[in-house]
């Protein structure tokens, strides 16, 4: 899914005073492009992908996803293409700790009244690497496993765009690389466009672009060239 972003400023009033917390950016994201966004703590970088999933409003100016503006949405319309287009993975996984695995994967689709796809869900198990564990709970998996359960949640709804937040934050190396590397699959492989905030080296080396904020304003934009697969 393109993303245009155009003048995009986000302020909140704090009690002392006002904060910019996006100060003008303007960027432009190619289709199934793999992005890693990077700054130090405050500079911005949840600030601009709550935007963009639609979870919070600019202050001032436009995104476009896949050529409709976010921003003019009205809620109903805005609720649908969330659900619809973008997938969201966090740090903390976000599970359901009472649901099984396949039950956090299939209710957000649930909610929306779909009947389950088992053919959908099976091939997603075997795209993140969890087959057979559909009836186990959240708790008895490792941190890296919770992750990819949150990211097949993610693509259950068959997302054109993916937005992580620091999703290797709280992952050991390994457990890390292989969530790097599954996101990096999704976009190569799928034509998914994945946008992930992160303080990891190793995520933005294995970026087609890494965009650095610093408060609130990209200093650093930086595209590799092609990648050759291994
Ligand atoms: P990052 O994700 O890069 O660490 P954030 O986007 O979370 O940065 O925050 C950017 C700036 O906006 C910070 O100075 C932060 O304190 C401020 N900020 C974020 N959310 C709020 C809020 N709800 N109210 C007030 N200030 C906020
Ligand atoms: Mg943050």
């Amino acid at each position: 899914m393109p993303i245009r972003i155009m003048g995009l400023k986000r302020h909140y009033q704090a009690f002392d005073g006002r904060v910019d917390a996006l100060s003008g950016i303007d960027l432009n994201v190619s289709d199934g492009d793999f992005v890693a966004i990077v700054g130090e703590s405050g500079s911005g970088k949840s600030t601009l992908l709550n935007i963009l999933c639609g979870m919070d409003k600019p202050s001032e100016g436009r995104v476009l996803l896949d050529g409709e503006c976010l921003t003019d949405l009205p809620p109903s319309k805005l609720a649908l293409m969330r659900r619809s287009k973008i997938g969201v993975v966090y740090q903390f996984y976000n599970l359901v700790p009472e649901l099984n695995i396949r039950d956090n994967i299939t209710l957000p689709r649930e909610l929306d009244g779909a009947e389950v796809n088992e053919q959908r869900l099976s091939e997603i198990m075997q795209t993140v690497g969890l087959a057979g564990r559909e009836r186990d709970f959240p708790s008895s998996l490792s941190g890296g496993q919770q992750q990819r359960v949150a990211i097949a949640r993610a693509l259950y709804q068959s997302p054109a765009l993916i937005l992580a937040d620091e999703p290797t934050g709280n992952l050991d190396e390994n457990n890390a690389d292989e969530i790097i590397s599954l996101l990096r699959r999704l976009s190569m492989e799928q034509g998914i466009t994945v946008l992930v905030v992160t303080h990891s080296s190793r995520v933005a080396e294995a970026a087609d672009r890494v965009i650095r904020l610093k408060e609130g304003r990209v200093v650093e934009d930086v595209r590799k060239q092609a990648q050759v697969n291994p």
